[in-house]
């Protein structure tokens, strides 16, 4: 067959910068013996290729099957052009014109490409822990400014070794314009030293391996990764674990784990497809699996919880490591509770001294902080809980245009959120907003994600509650316009943006608290909502919760305002039956709080509905971090539950209501025959989806939206969220849910720059 010559025009959008894109097609292009060229331009990578017909097509058909790990094309446009007669094909500079836009890529995994010249005697690289190429690597965190070249990183006080330099600059080479590219001659280096700093000169010749003895002496370690800093211990060893919860202050917060490989986690956790699928990713996030009945682990890593958070090594460094510790490792994040993670040498070991034996430092600096990623399985897909390195900077891409706005967030598993025309950028995860350190943190991701985005909007937004620290900065920035948007519309939003959903949806927002726009706290809200507005169109029925947010550290707080609500005069002896409560005393304070209404909001909060349950069936009646006591409740979930406890959905008025006050009569009734708690716990996971479906279904009819959207909080329970997205589909709903950023507060900031970004929009300000 004749096989004519044709020229092609490639227009590749998605993450194609920054990840070996350009020299992968020049690689393939020489392959096919194909003339033509490729550029970076602001939108994305073109690329025009002549040849035979038959070749171009093969051409285009492997590019597809063998993309980059770290590279993502989400649309290609081809056109036809006229034949230039191009033999030869070329790597050309980037497109200068137009809106300056650049796109950094997220850090990276070490490749199988590097990993094998590793561990291989013969290479140049041999053992060398800072091995990377254009696959792999740390991206934005060795960033000081745009755009993305070596003199902007912090590798720009490496000059390149001879051979390095011809690495970089030959495109056919895995290396080129690998900004990070480095070897034993020109690059970073690797020391031991003890607390106090003092180099340990002896243990030179392998610090990695030092380390590893150190560690399998039970000693902790503070080594210096991609973000930050983690502190390591022996995750066999109960007192080695327990050592550090104690220097650390931090009591029971589930500790994550570092395995050597697949084969290791599956010892201890049990991994399916999507689990498996996760934990191999290019991020390398902390994967939250159901742990394995007599799991060779310190029972002090993860009290309580049904899951281990574990990852597998992502640096050349972890892969050394963990080679030569034969053993899983407990790696949290370098910092004392409530404090952002440490980055800089001195910084470390000035904060860390007291928790950490030996420090496993090197010299290239970490410039921004970014934490470890947690995502889990949920449904057939992933779920991000916390979402940070190997996500971030990479936008969230929008299906229409917006002005610029910055999203400050919420106050717990904070983020911030910069929205530039079609593209979101969510900044690390900051985390709780409760020190001055956490503050500063916040400011310095203002910085950075303005930068990186390459604005510096004029829209600011924030939560609708007065007393968040972030809606006060939003004045204090004084920007011109300043938009406070409703918490739960923010997270039903943050939802329908990720999907593409423009309309208007049943929004279902199951959540711990957030501030209403009737001053009272909400979390159980089902909300007809679009980008500009909602109607509250339903809501469980509220509660007292006295102490407001004192409840969420003391789970019997909410258990005493639900049993107020559904015992009646009865409440007092229920409440001392369950013994709640220490003391008369304290039982009269609290009786006297709701009576009166002093710090006693009244809320429709599931999140805290889960607590008081915690509480009234004895598994917590107080907590050390939130969300503990509904962690622990699903884990005490037992197969599939068909027991279910009554409940009603009444309308008030326009609204619908969610009465749960049967359900709690019933379950305490359950709890007083001395009933199995798992059997109670089970019914009551089933009876809260029974009756978000009955709701739903009630609602659906009323307002004739197809569209449901689930977000907040509560969904990060997997039992729940399995539970509701499977009978919600069974009834034939659409069900949409955040699949790129955290349900939870931690995506708050994307909703609220959508929304703020529609209003000024339809405002035509
Ligand atoms: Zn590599
Ligand atoms: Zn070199
Ligand atoms: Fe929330």
């Amino acid at each position: 067959m004749h096989d004519r010559k044709k020229r092609k025009r490639f227009f590749f959008s998605g993450i194609v910068q920054g990840v070996g894109f350009r020299p992968y097609l020049y690689r393939i292009a020489q392959r096919y013996e194909l003339g033509g060229f490729v550029r970076n331009t602001p939108e994305g990578v073109l690329l025009e290729v002549e040849g035979p017909d038959g070749k171009l097509a093969e051409f285009f058909q492997t590019i597809m099957e063998e993309l980059p790990p770290a590279a993502e094309v989400t649309h290609v446009e081809v056109s036809e052009e006229m034949i230039k007669g191009e033999s030869s094909f070329h790597i050309l500079e980037s497109d200068q014109e137009g809106k300056k836009e650049v796109i950094i890529p997220p850090d990276i995994a070490v490749c199988e490409d590097c990993l094998k010249e590793l561990n291989d005697p013969r290479d140049r690289r041999y053992l060398y822990p800072f091995i990377n190429c254009t696959n792999c690597g740390p991206r934005l965190t060795i960033i000081r400014d745009v755009p993305y070249d070596r003199p902007n990183t912090s590798m720009s006080c490496f000059a390149f070794c001879a051979a390095c330099r011809a690495e970089y600059v030959n495109p056919s080479n895995r290396r080129f314009h690998a900004e990070p590219n480095a070897c034993p001659v020109c690059g970073p280096r690797l020391w031991l030293t003890a607390s106090d700093g003092k180099r340990l000169t002896e243990y030179d010749a392998d610090p990695i391996r030092e380390a590893a003895n150190k560690l399998k002496q039970g000693m902790c370690v503070a080594i210096k990764g991609l973000g930050g800093f983690h502190l390591a211990v022996d995750a066999t060893s109960e007192e080695a674990v327990i050592r550090l919860r104690q220097r650390k202050c931090r009591e029971e917060k589930p500790f994550a784990l570092m395995v050597q490989n697949l084969e290791a986690a599956s010892e201890l956790v049990e991994i399916g497809q999507e689990e498996k699928r996760i934990l191999l990713s290019p991020r390398r996030p902390i994967v939250l699996c159901k742990k394995k009945e007599g799991a060779r682990i310190a029972s002090a890593v993860a009290p309580g919880m049904r899951d281990l958070g574990i990852m597998l090594p992502y640096t050349p460094v972890h892969h050394l490591l963990l080679a030569y510790v034969g053993l899983p490792l407990v790696m949290t994040s370098g910092n004392m509770v409530d404090e952002p993670i440490c980055i800089g040498n001195r910084e470390a070991i000035l904060r860390l001294k007291n928790i950490a034996d030996y420090f496993l430092l090197h010299n290239r600096d970490i410039l921004v902080r970014c934490d470890d990623s947690v995502e889990m399985a949920a449904g057939n897909n992933g779920m991000i809980i916390r979402r940070s390195r190997g996500w971030a900077p990479r936008p969230i891409m929008l299906n229409q245009s917006f002005p610029d706005v910055l999203a400050l967030g919420g106050h717990l598993k904070s983020s911030l959120c910069v929205l530039t025309e079609t593209k979101a950028y969510l900044s690390p995860h900051i985390g709780d907003l409760e020190t001055p350190e956490a503050r500063d943190f916040f400011l310095e991701s203002i910085k950075i994600m303005e930068r990186i985005s390459g604005c510096n909007p004029d829209i600011i937004a924030c939560d609708l509650h007065p007393a968040y620290w972030t809606s006060q900065l939003a004045e204090k920035l004084s920007r011109s316009h300043m938009l406070r948007v409703q918490h739960h519309h923010a997270h039903v939003v943050s939802a329908m943006a990720e999907n593409g959903l423009t309309g208007c949806v049943l929004g279902i927002a199951l959540d711990g608290t957030g501030y209403g726009d009737d001053g009272t706290v909400w979390g159980g809200e089902f909300l007809l909502a679009d980008f500009t507005g909602y109607e509250r169109v339903g809501h469980i029925a509220p509660y007292p919760l006295p102490g407001a947010e004192a409840a969420v550290k003391e789970p019997w707080r909410s258990a005493i305002g639900i049993l107020f609500e559904s015992f009646g005069e009865d409440w007092e002896h229920v409440v001392r039956k369950l013994s709640l409560v220490d003391t008369s005393l304290q039982l009269d304070i609290v009786g006297n709080m709701m009576r009166t209404g002093f710090n006693t909001p009244r809320t429709s909060s599931l999140g805290r509905l889960f607590d008081a349950v915690s509480a009234i069936v004895g598994v917590r009646r107080k907590v050390s971090f939130e969300g503990q006591a509904a962690m622990e409740l699903q884990a005490l979930v037992r197969g599939d539950s068909s027991k279910c406890y009554p409940f009603s959905v009444t309308e008030q008025g326009e609204k619908q209501i969610l009465d749960l006050r049967p359900l709690i009569r019933a379950l305490v009734d359950d709890v007083i025959k001395k009933i199995e708690p798992s059997v109670i716990i089970s019914a009551f996971h089933f009876t809260i989806i029974e009756a978000v479906a009955a709701m739903t279904k009630a609602l659906i009819n009323k307002t004739r939206t197809r569209d449901v959207v689930l977000s907040g909080g509560c969904f990060q329970n997997k039992v729940l969220f399995e539970g509701l997205e499977a009978r919600l589909r069974k009834n034939g709903v659409n069900v949409y849910t955040n699949r790129e950023v955290p349900v939870n507060d931690g995506g708050l900031s994307l909703g609220q720059a959508v929304v703020a970004g529609a209003l000024v929009k339809k405002a035509g300000w």
